[in-house]
């Protein structure tokens, strides 16, 4: 059984706590390693190193940077099927779903290649007479980033090429759930050409977490995770005088009006409800069937769950396991409670015929009908293959649903009516928004970010809003006196002549 440990000073680091926790292969309910989990002096020891690399890295021309970044990018897409396979072995998700995150995760590393030109500022000549304005943005200094298990590779990403690129030191405290996936990034860094220290990885729970966001030396938390902790690590590090941007949960709902291609609106309803398992923070778990679409929809969705084989992701399935045996059984009571609540169970997960191990953390593809908004299944963020479906007389009805919900991630509207479209575009109350387009996830030369209860903070990830978040602006006022004309006295406030 290997041992997961810390990356600290451009080296691993074993751990030297007591306190450890259990990595498992999802498809087969193997422990298959143990994380450290960081106490105190390893928070010391990752924090220190950081802040002295970062004092070096952030004097490091622009160009020399870069070249860094940009020789993890071709190590990265040469080498991107063992990043898959480790993201396999410890989320679960397919291969070529995992080869997805990292694809996206790849595209950010790309738009950070391109920071000189991010960074550029502004220069305004002669704004007085012989006075010139520039504006310049500088790193933080050290920079934390806390994970989620659904994106090892990725949501880490969407934040670390940038934060690098801009000259600053990164601390990436992942999942405890799939630890492996960051120690292989710190490895490819090095391999790259990162000094020692620019990139840090913090293994553990709480306690490494709580030590990142009270640490003086740490000027910025990015966090992606569950609603609750997202509002807990806001409030905290922002106390702590930190900048923050911390994303949480979802619940996203798909509207269909009745003029869409109900085919091609059940294709995307299963891909984006049970895609990775559903463990997606952009998945879709809310389908509004608006006017007469629901009979014909929920029965050319629930034909579509029949096709899907759920299985070892390592294999060539459609679906793997869920990632843990309690998170298994907690999807499986909102199943239960589903159905005590009266919704209409169409399709029943809960007894798998799974292509994989018996001891695996299986649950197939669930679908729901005639779910009220009152309902358990509709209230709570399940994060598994569970697909609701509700019913509404109109697009109105439909629109004030998702805007009364309590979160505010990715939602998509399904339909042939352009006016619809961009009326829904217009008056939805979602960060990102998908028209035909089940799981509007935005390019990385655009930000990620969601509304109301799924984001604490007002910057997104990535994106200028990125280079934004990772950085410090200036604006310097310059004048170089003619030594012929310049001298005298002005008391008043400086006029513009
Ligand atoms: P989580 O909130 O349980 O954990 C996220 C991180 O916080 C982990 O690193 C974990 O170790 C740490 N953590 C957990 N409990 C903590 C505590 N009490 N105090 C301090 N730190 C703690 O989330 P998860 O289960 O790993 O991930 C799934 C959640 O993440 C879902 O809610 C999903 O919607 C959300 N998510 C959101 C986005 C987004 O962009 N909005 C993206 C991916 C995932």
């Amino acid at each position: 059984m290997q041992t997961i440990g810390h990356w600290i000073d451009g080296t691993n680091h074993p751990g030297s706590g007591s306190r450890v926790g259990d990595v498992t292969n999802p498809a087969t309910g193997e422990v298959t390693g143990q994380v450290a989990f960081a106490g105190p002096e390893e928070i010391e020891s990752a924090v220190a190193s950081a802040k002295k690399a970062s004092v070096d890295w952030a004097a490091t021309s622009v160009s020399a940077r870069t070249q860094v970044v940009f020789r993890f990018r071709e190590l990265l897409s040469s080498r991107k099927e063992e990043l898959a396979a480790i993201i396999t072995a410890e989320h679960g998700k397919v291969r070529s779903d995992a080869l997805g995150e990292v694809a996206r995760g790849q595209e950010v590393v790309e738009f950070a290649c391109g920071i000189p030109h991010l960074l550029k500022g502004g220069n305004s000549p002669q704004v007085s007479s012989g006075v010139d304005v520039k504006s310049i943005r500088q790193p933080l200094g050290v920079v934390a980033i806390i994970s989620p298990f659904n994106f090892p590779a990725m949501v880490p990403m969407w934040f670390f090429p940038i934060a690098i690129a801009a000259g600053n030191a990164v601390v990436l405290k992942p999942s405890e759930k799939d630890p492996s996936a960051a120690i292989w990034m710190a490895e490819l860094w090095r391999e790259a050409g990162l000094p020692a220290g620019v990139f840090t990885v913090l293994q553990g729970d709480k306690v490494a977490v709580d030590g990142l966001l009270d640490h003086p030396d740490v000027a910025s938390i990015s966090f992606v995770g569950s609603t609750p902790i997202a509002e807990y690590v806001y409030e905290r590090a922002s106390r702590a005088g930190k900048r923050v941007q911390a994303l949480g949960g979802a619940k996203n709902h798909m509207v269909v009006l009745p003029d869409a291609d109900l085919d091609l609106a059940a294709d995307a309803a299963v891909s984006a409800g049970y895609g990775s398992a559903g463990e997606r923070c952009m998945a879709i778990s809310v389908v509004v069937a608006v006017g007469d679409t629901g009979d014909a929809l929920v029965h050319k969705i629930a034909e579509r769950t029949h096709t899907l084989q759920v299985g070892d992701g390592a294999a060539d399935t459609d679906m793997g396991p869920l990632v843990t045996q309690a998170h298994r059984d907690k999807v499986a009571s909102y199943v239960d409670a589903g159905e005590t609540e009266g919704a209409t169970l169409v399709v029943d997960g809960r007894s798998v015929d799974a292509q994989g191990a018996a001891d695996g953390f299986w649950l197939g593809p669930t679908l729901f009908d005639h779910v009220t908004p009152s309902m358990s299944i509709y209230t709570d963020e399940i994060f598994g293959p569970v697909l609701s479906v509700v019913r509404a007389d109109t697009y109105q009805e439909a629109l004030d649903l998702v805007n009364a919900n309590r979160y505010g991630n990715g939602t998509a509207i399904f339909t042939s009516n352009g006016g619809a479209a961009r009326a829904f575009e217009q008056d939805v109350q979602v960060g990102m928004i998908g028209v035909n387009v089940p799981i509007p996830v935005p390019m990385a030369y655009y930000s990620f970010g969601g509304w109301k209860a799924s984001l604490f903070g007002d910057t997104h990830a990535h994106g200028t809003e990125g280079v934004h978040f990772f950085t410090r602006g200036k604006v310097v006022t310059t004048r170089w006196p003619d030594p012929a004309t310049a001298g005298g006295l002005e008391l008043a406030f400086p006029k513009n002549h």
